[in-house]
């Protein structure tokens, strides 16, 4: 374990992985007649979705456009809070669901709730709406409403057979918000390799996908503590996803606790622990949801799984400030200096 002697008071809210000098390279880089460098940002997902293209002009501008409207397709179709969506209608009227992308999302997430023992779980809904974490006053339940809440959720209650998802019972309902931002992110990427980009960043919010490479060298991205907007440190990727998320992205504080809004599935309230998570892969739909899962799991179980999964890395900052890496980070991540780096994973 590597101890960071970093200990600060909160200063307020500030996001999991951060890139660093986003756009300030091309000059150097590129030959500035066929290349260009597109920026773009929009608000989207509740959160700023910045993307940066490099590449020949003709192309960087229609395909960042591209990106940004697969994103918003996406992200509306696995919005559950809209009455018109598929998702909506599955969790109130148990519509069944036949939709390509969900089922393929869900089987994903599915597998993950099997690895984890159920601590990754997208029926952990009626805990989202009970904490009051779709709106913009959450407060602790009482506890018996809570109880009450978990004899209706558990991810053995769905089911996926010949291309239909189904419940075997009625108040199961669904939100994939653990895992549809890394899957927007992931079409966002693909529509950008089709258009032909090789070079390219996408930040959602502190969630980060890095294509390709910076030019010659390969992207900077930072991990920001989870309290105040120090950089912990950095590392230098390509085809890689940096998601960050915390326990300061959505949260309450109620007699000097802090609840936010990642829950264990099995007791109903916000798992403790751990303050901070980036997590490290190519895919960044599984990034996503391990990253939640690693939340859940808690700091030394949560380690010890992504130490067994290939290509896999997690940093997580506990609730003691204190800061772990799995092995494969030890040399890569650098700590408050910008010096000798890097992880690389190539597609
Ligand atoms: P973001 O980065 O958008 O804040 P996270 O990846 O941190 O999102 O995931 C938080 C979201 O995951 C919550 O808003 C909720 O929708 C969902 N969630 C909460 N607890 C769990 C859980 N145990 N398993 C799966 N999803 C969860
Ligand atoms: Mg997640």
């Amino acid at each position: 374990m590597i101890k960071s002697g970093f200990r600060r008071k909160m200063v307020g809210v500030a996001i999991g992985a951060v890139v660093l000098f986003f756009g300030a390279f091309a000059a150097r880089s590129y030959n500035m007649h066929r290349f260009h460098v597109e920026k773009q940002t929009r608000f989207m997902m509740d959160t700023f979705v910045t993307m940066v293209v490099v590449g020949p002009a003709d192309i960087g501008s229609a395909a960042i456009k591209a990106a940004f409207e697969r994103m918003q397709e996406v992200s509306d179709k696995f919005n559950n809070r809209d009455p018109k969506g598929l998702i909506y209608a599955f969790n109130h009227y148990g519509t069944p669901i036949t939709d390509s992308e969900i089922l393929f999302v869900a089987e994903k997430a599915l597998d993950i709730s099997r690895q984890t023992d159920g601590a990754f779980d997208i029926t952990v809904e009626p805990l989202v709406e009970l904490w009051g974490f779709y709106g913009d006053n959450p407060a602790l339940p009482i506890d018996a409403a809570i109880k009450a809440c978990l004899q209706h959720i558990g991810y053995q209650h769905l089911i996926i057979e010949k291309g239909v998802l189904t419940k075997d019972d009625p108040a199961i309902r669904i939100d994939m918000g653990g895992i549809a931002k890394g899957y927007c992110i992931s079409q966002a990427a693909a529509v950008l390799r089709e258009k032909g980009i090789t070079s390219a960043l996408i930040d959602a919010g502190g969630d980060v996908y890095a294509l390709g490479r910076r030019g010659q060298q390969l992207w900077k991205v930072g991990i920001r503590s989870p309290r105040g907007n120090d950089i912990l440190g950095f590392m230098e990727v390509e085809n890689l996803a940096v998601m960050g998320s915390g326990d300061y992205e959505r949260f309450f504080e109620h007699n000097g606790k802090r609840y936010h809004h990642i829950f264990d599935p099995r007791t109903g309230y916000p798992v403790e622990g751990i303050s901070g998570a980036t997590l490290l892969f190519a895919d960044p739909m599984l990034a996503d949801a391990w990253n939640t899962a690693v939340f859940v799991l808690g700091k030394q179980k949560g380690r010890a799984v992504v130490e067994t999964l290939p290509g896999m890395e997690v940093v997580i900052i506990t609730d003691e400030d204190d800061l772990m890496v799995t092995s494969g980070l030890a040399n890569a991540l650098q700590i408050n200096t910008e010096s000798n780096l890097s992880i690389a994973r190539r597609p």
